[in-house]
């Protein structure tokens, strides 16, 4: 293969040799098009002339059977085989058994290779083994350009683009080169000269792996990352599977070297994991799968993942099996663009990171692991959820294209900074940012933003290790209140619990954790989680006045115990002969529905309240905001929610409270300006959605859009989303 020849030549030569060696009449190989059909690419023993004009349809045939099903199939009697598909122009009919192995890499099928006699006979077990060891060979070659300049009528499969579909984690666009998170071992060594080495040094390695899991179960490090001990206790019964050392131990015995045979085995798993439809075994397997890639690095000598790598490339797309908000924050954030990842959900914490940093996301990319190497161009458009890979020069120009355009727009917003958000008719409309950490604070000036509508405390406990102890988090709090200078900052006290997983507390798992103990739940039942941190805060913002927001109020008894929590503690500041704040304004977060039906009991005993609308939507249409079947099932500009939110506007109105609403739907000009009509004067969003928000105040006449939603609310009906956008167009109002 090292061999200086053009593609077809090393295609030709290889069916040769193994034809030869496995003592075959017949030795092709077939590869995979981009429409999943298969094309005879090389031959020893069929007609010449069926090369490259040969084809079999997907699933078609003994060979698609073999490429559909990534197994090898093995028949005596190929052509009496219900699903044998005769082909006249290749001169097969003599041969009558029939071994074909699929060729994978990474669970990948790239072809298949098979051989044919004209005896009747059943493969032995040791060919079925050379053959896919020989196919393995050949997949590493393939993705290396070994058919490069080969005149077919397609690219075999990995050669070109493929789209994953996933959920958009963090908006934008985001065109560069794939850097694993976790950088799988690139095995080059295949065969060795002497099996007992390498057999020693595979079970050197399986000691320390074994080793480095049973300490991993102690310790807890895993349970750090959110694994249940489930997964633990099958990580070590599968780091102690005898099985699995057997497999490995058969393939080096065939010629293997240790780093090869551990693939081989890998290579299995992986193809028998993208068959499995039950989702426990699937989730098994990858454990086997993940044991794999950390037993090569342990051979290869990096026991620990240094997935950092000293130069990334300017135009970085992290891809990642999963990634935890703190493994996000390792990377040089100047060289990273995108990140995709095959596990994370909407609100997983890294995708609040991603968010936070800037960064195009995409999660639930199922399949992008195994379906990129390390360098391979990409495009993540986190608008759609699609992640191009491989793209062709057509995608790239086309979201080029696409990338200058947002450039432009972005160009016109940073223009709008310093003007302030005001209505065609003079409305001031309040635009703050959504912030968590101290790198948020620089949005604040770029964005142009009136202040942080919700500070998010939650986050920088969530990437801590250890709980932040009180000195720790007054200077956390002193250097955000320091940084926002005379803009003010909402400070949301602890939402932690539920999917927010603190690594250092203990939680109990819990059957409905949206449901769960949760939040000021949390915060009650044990007080002293709060209460340092309300001491922290009290003491941050000494002699200046402090902005609090408890989160998931359900009762306004909740409130009540929360503020006398909180006076308690500025009562024992005093006391202490320590400077207060000079003013504590106290606000609920209205983000459960029956608070609607106790708003004119609340708003009195308030200083504010904000909206949280992603989990008042959730709760009130009973749909998981975690989960993409249901999630989009429910539109925020239905009349049912946007009754809701009205009936919030109302009575703060009544009472005379300040308002917010800092969900999602804040940031996006049309649901917006549906707010700014129910009467909301103050929003706050993710730092993007800004300009966007802004350019679209300032084109709006809101007395104008309020009479007419008053209009709309009383007998519209289902999504008013379609209305809305017409009145929009109809009044030039920039959406
Ligand atoms: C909300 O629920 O809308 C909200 C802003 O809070 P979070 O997204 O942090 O739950
Ligand atoms: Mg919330």
């Amino acid at each position: 293969m090292g061999e200086p020849s053009d593609g077809q030549s090393r295609l030709d030569k290889i069916v040769r040799q193994i034809a030869g060696l496995m003592v075959a009449e017949v030795c092709s190989i077939y590869l995979k098009r981009q429409d999943g059909s298969l094309e005879l690419f090389a031959t020893e023993g069929l007609n010449p002339g069926a090369v490259h004009n040969t084809f079999m349809k997907r699933g078609e045939g003994l060979v698609g059977r073999c490429a559909e099903l990534a197994v090898p199939i093995n028949e005596p009697d190929a052509q009496n085989h219900p699903a044998f598909s005769y082909r006249p122009e290749t001169g097969e009919e003599v041969y009558h058994s029939f071994l074909a192995v699929p060729v994978l890499r990474g669970g990948d099928v790239l072809g298949v290779l098979t051989v044919q006699n004209k005896t009747h006979k059943e493969y032995s077990d040791e060919d079925v083994e050379v053959l896919q060891t020989t196919a393995m060979v050949l997949a590493e070659h393939l993705v290396t350009g070994a058919v490069a300049g080969v005149n077919s009528g397609a690219e075999f499969s990995r050669a070109v683009g493929h789209v994953v579909r996933g959920q958009s984690l963090s908006e934008g666009l985001a065109l560069g080169h794939v850097v694993l998170h976790q950088t799988r071992v690139v095995v080059t060594e295949l065969e060795s000269k002497d099996p007992a080495e390498e057999n020693r040094r595979l079970e050197a390695a399986v000691e320390e792996l074994k080793a480095s899991v049973d300490e991993m179960l102690e310790q807890g490090e895993l349970a750090a990352t959110g694994e249940h001990r489930e997964v633990l206790e099958a990580y070590r019964m599968f780091a102690h599977d005898r099985g699995w050392l057997r497999r490995m131990s058969e393939a080096i015995r065939r010629g293997m070297t240790a780093e090869a045979a551990v693939e081989r085995v890998q290579n299995d798993t992986r193809s028998r994991m993208l068959r499995q439809a039950d989702a426990y075994w699937h989730e098994r397997l990858r454990d086997l799968d993940e044991l794999s890639d950390r037993l090569l690095r342990i051979l290869a000598g990096r026991p620990r993942n240094g997935a950092h790598m000293v130069q990334l490339p300017h135009d970085t797309i992290l891809v990642a099996r999963t990634m935890g908000p703190a493994d996000l924050l390792d990377y040089d954030r100047s060289r990273l663009r995108g990140l995709v990842i095959e596990d994370g959900g909407g609100q997983s914490h890294v995708a609040i990171v991603a968010k936070a940093l800037g960064i195009a996301a995409v999660g639930h990319a199922r399949g992008v692991m195994e379906r990129v190497d390390e360098g391979n161009p990409i495009i993540v458009d986190a608008d759609s959820g699609e992640v191009h890979i491989r793209p062709s020069s057509e995608v790239i120009a086309a979201f080029g294209d696409k990338a200058r355009f947002q450039a432009r727009r972005h160009r016109k917003y940073r223009a709008l900074r310093d003007k302030p958000a005001v209505t065609r008719d003079g409305q001031k409309i309040g635009l703050h940012i959504n912030a968590g950490l101290l790198m948020d604070i620089p949005h604040l000036a770029e964005s142009g933003a009136d202040g942080i509508g919700l500070f998010r405390t939650e986050l920088q406990f969530m990437i801590s290790a250890t709980l932040p102890r009180l000195e720790r988090q007054i200077q956390m709090y002193r250097s955000v209140v320091l940084d926002a200078g005379d803009k003010p900052v909402v400070f949301r006290t602890l939402d932690v619990g539920g999917d927010k997983v603190l690594p250092y507390l203990r939680q109990p798992a819990e059957e409905n954790p949206a449901l769960g103990w949760r939040a000021i739940r949390l915060s009650l039942d044990r007080p002293g989680l709060l209460r340092t941190q309300v001491r922290a805060l009290l003491r941050a913002a000494a002699d200046q006045e402090l902005r609090l927001l408890l989160p998931m109020v359900s009762t306004v008894g909740e409130f009540d115990m929360a503020r006398a929590l909180i006076d308690r503690e500025i009562d024992l500041l005093r006391r202490r002969g320590m400077s207060d704040p000079a003013k504590v304004l106290l606000g609920a977060m209205i983000e459960v529905p029956s608070l609607l039906y106790e708003l004119d009991t609340l708003m009195p005993r308030v200083d504010f309240v904000s909206v949280g609308s992603n989990d008042l939507l959730q709760y009130l249409y009973a749909a998981d905001r975690n989960n993409t079947r249901v999630a989009g099932r429910y539109d925020p500009l239905s009349a049912a929610a946007l009754r809701a939110l009205g009936a919030i506007a109302e009575a703060a109105n009544r009472h005379d409270k300040p308002l917010s609403l800092c969900g999602e739907m804040a940031g996006r000009p049309l649901e917006a300006m549906a707010l700014i009509g129910l009467g909301y004067r103050s929003i706050s969003m993710a730092p993007v959605s800004v300009g966007p928000v802004k350019s679209m105040v300032l084109s709006l006449d809101a007395a104008a859009l309020q009479r007419w939603m008053a209009g709309v609310l009383k007998s519209g009906e289902g999504s008013l989303r379609a209305q809305l956008k017409r009145f929009a167009e109809d009044q030039g109002v920039e959406i």
